[in-house]
């Protein structure tokens, strides 16, 4: 088996009929299998999923998941379901041309020293400017807080060969990122610009707010250097307040008067308190994944399957 084409969908029944026709037409000359993970959704994408499984059973799998657990649990699933040389994820919402996945394979073939294909978006002509904003500035801050590369734009579809894919699956981690996830493993990444096109139907699953989310997952997923902010800011305070007690001494010797400090005092004790309540919950946030990693609950639940051979359809 040469490809395996991963493709996580959440309410996405306008464009996944539309997507096998471009996979199939793309792929012909290749032995492929396509495995759609159905995280869930809740329109009709599971009945035409089957439809598109009955049609084409020689390269069709599907995962139906047993509720939305976000496409990092699909994507995971996916990859362990594989058995290809290569194998190669894909958005469900026609985005990205599979033409350019001839060229990722056609590439990992040539080049035997490189082990993944990251495609990396040129900008999405319709994100706003606070978007392309706010994007660059979580990418520069991950590479100055974490040990792990991210590259501006790098997406999620990329091609792996099998040594990346254990990698990848070998992390046991519940709570997956898996942009720092295909990083962290290592190998060697080559990075191919490609351009992102328009949505075929419906809309984004990642509106700002999720992106946020997402982005502090990623932080507190990727770094413990927000655990060091609290250490930090307690001695830079400490040590102003020693100073600032020195000077209070001083000017109270020499002019014998004690110095009135009403709204200094306020303002830093807000400050602190303030400060002490970030720290607080930047523990808090540490120690909830913690807690919700050691109960070891699984990534995902499958409701069931079409198309592997385990399977009793
Ligand atoms: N997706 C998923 N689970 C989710 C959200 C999204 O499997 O909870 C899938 C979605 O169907 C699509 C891909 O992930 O195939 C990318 O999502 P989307 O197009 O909404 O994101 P964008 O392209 O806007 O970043
Ligand atoms: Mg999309």
């Amino acid at each position: 088996m040469k490809l395996n084409v991963i493709i996580p969908v959440y309410n996405e029944e306008g464009n996944i009929k539309l997507l096998h026709k471009k996979l199939s037409d793309a792929l012909i000359e290749i032995e492929y299998e396509l495995i759609f993970v159905n995280d869930g959704s809740a329109d009709n994408t599971s009945k035409r999923l089957k439809d598109i499984y009955n049609e084409d059973q020689k390269h069709v799998r599907v995962i139906n998941f047993s509720r939305n657990f976000g496409k990092d649990a699909a994507m995971y699933a996916g990859l362990t379901h594989t058995n290809a040389e290569y194998s190669v994820i894909i958005d469900g919402d026609c985005q990205q041309n599979p033409k350019y996945i001839l060229q990722m394979l056609k590439y990992l073939e040539q080049n035997k020293d490189i082990d993944q294909v990251a495609m990396v978006n040129k900008e999405r002509k319709k994100e706003s400017f606070l978007n392309k904003f706010l994007k660059k500035s979580f990418y520069k801050f991950m590479n100055i807080i974490s040990d792990t590369k991210f590259v501006i734009g790098a997406s999620d579809f990329r091609m792996f060969r099998e040594n990346v894919v254990s990698g990848i699956i070998s992390l046991g981690e519940n709570n997956r990122f898996s942009k720092g996830i295909f990083s962290w493993v290592g190998f060697n990444t080559y990075y191919m610009e490609y351009e992102v096109e328009e949505r075929n139907s419906g809309k984004t699953n990642f509106n700002l707010f999720k992106q946020f989310k997402y982005a502090f997952n990623g932080i507190i997923n990727f770094s413990v250097k927000p655990l060091r902010i609290a250490t930090v800011i307690g001695f830079i305070s400490s040590f102003g307040a020693f100073i600032y007690l020195i000077i209070i001494l001083i000017e109270t010797l020499i002019t014998g008067i004690a110095v009135p400090g009403y709204a200094s005092l306020i303002s830093i004790m807000l400050f602190l308190g303030g400060m002490q309540l970030i720290a607080i919950g930047i523990l808090g946030e540490y120690v909830s994944k913690t807690y919700l990693e050691t109960k070891k609950r699984p990534v995902y639940v499958a409701k069931n399957k079409l198309g592997f051979n385990e399977d009793i359809l």
